[in-house]
């Protein structure tokens, strides 16, 4: 089912996208600036991103009451996106549904000896399967959230050389760039700025403004 062979998020899962690192950590930020606490439907944790209904925006056939327990606003956990690491830069996504307002009605009802034993395994079978509708409203949530974070990724910051022109997209150590930049001039220090680095050399102090600049990625 996954081919990842590792961690099952859970039986149901699905396999539903392949997306860059810098897409993955764009939809992670732009989850954080819809969290469910400032009116939201997201949760971003590390790895993964939650997915919760809202009174004005669920799947047609979420009947139960949302309600606001301990958040800010009235939600309700429906699904789980999860991102798994298969190279250095991609990221596979895989969405788990599990709807635990379906399972605690059952739960309640079986107790009541409403329903049986086998009618309740299979309600909580299809709180974990997820119903189409369900499937369909997260797949929308998801792929915006793709959409959106491919948007964002369209332009890039990146470092380069005032003196040469040469460009660091994949910059993982800012020292490696002092390295380069001493090989033009002389380097007196390194600074934190407040803006970023500040590199002074016996030409005058370098910062961030005159090292990067906006491309489109
Ligand atoms: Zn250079």
């Amino acid at each position: 089912m996954s081919g990842k062979g590792t961690y099952v998020f859970s039986p149901y899962e699905r396999k539903v996208g392949r997306v860059s690192r810098d897409v993955w950590y764009k939809m992670l930020k732009i989850a954080h600036e819809l969290d469910l606490n400032k009116g939201g439907i997201y949760d971003a944790r590390s790895g993964a991103i939650n997915l919760w209904v809202s009174p004005e925006d669920k799947p047609s056939d979420y009947i139960w009451e949302i309600t606001k327990g301990a958040l800010n606003y009235p939600r309700e956990y429906l699904a789980g996106l999860y991102g798994q690491f298969v190279d250095e830069n991609t990221v596979e996504l895989y969405l788990e549904i599990t709807n635990y307002a379906r399972m605690d009605e059952a739960r309640e009802r079986f107790k009541r000896g409403e329903i049986s034993w086998m009618e309740f395994k299979e309600i909580v079978d299809l709180a974990e399967r997820g119903t189409d509708e369900e499937w369909r409203w997260t797949m929308e949530k998801v792929n915006w959230l793709i959409e959106q974070a491919k948007a964002e990724s369209v332009f890039k910051e990146i470092v380069y050389c005032p003196f040469c022109g040469r460009e660091f997209p994949e910059l993982k150590l800012f020292n490696e760039f002092v390295e380069h930049i001493a090989s033009h001039v002389k380097v007196k220090a390194v600074i934190m700025g407040g803006d970023g680095w500040l590199i002074e050399t016996e030409k005058g102090t370098l910062t961030p403004e005159d090292y990067t600049k906006t491309i489109k990625g």
